[in-house]
């Protein structure tokens, strides 16, 4: 499967779509999805172009997977979810068909400011 350059985070990484920014570095940007599923509901998403987590996993360095990691513990600590700042969150990436995944480029969903729930409905 070829990596989809027109998918609507990659447009949203060339900045030719807005998102509502919580954090950015060289390997990760993190934005509020648009239609959050709980108070707090937070994407990470690597820079890179990986299709999913499988992709990311056989195919990016390791700079990469240490930035992607780094970057969830730190959008969790800014947005107080991580279980020193706050009381935890859940992170949860949909992968391929049966996995639920829409948008062909990896992100991490961030769920959290209230008790989310069991695992998945
Ligand atoms: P998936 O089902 O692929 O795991 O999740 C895709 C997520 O992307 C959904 O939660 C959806 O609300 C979010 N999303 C889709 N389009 C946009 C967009 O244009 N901006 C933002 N911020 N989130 C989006």
């Amino acid at each position: 499967m070829k990596y989809d350059e027109n998918n609507i985070f990659a447009k949203i990484l060339r900045g030719e779509i807005p998102c509502k920014k919580i954090y950015e570095n060289d390997y990760i940007l993190s934005f509020y999805d648009i239609n959050p599923q709980k108070k707090i509901h937070a994407l990470v998403i690597p820079k890179g172009k990986y299709i999913n987590l499988d992709d990311f996993i056989t195919n990016a360095s390791s700079n990469e997977m240490t930035g992607l990691l780094k970057g969830i513990n730190t959008v969790a600590k800014m947005l107080k979810i991580s279980v020193d700042t706050g009381k935890g969150y859940r992170a949860l990436a949909n992968i391929g068909e049966d996995g639920g995944q829409e948008v062909p480029h990896l992100h991490f969903h961030l769920f959290g400011g209230e008790t989310v729930g069991k695992m998945v409905s």
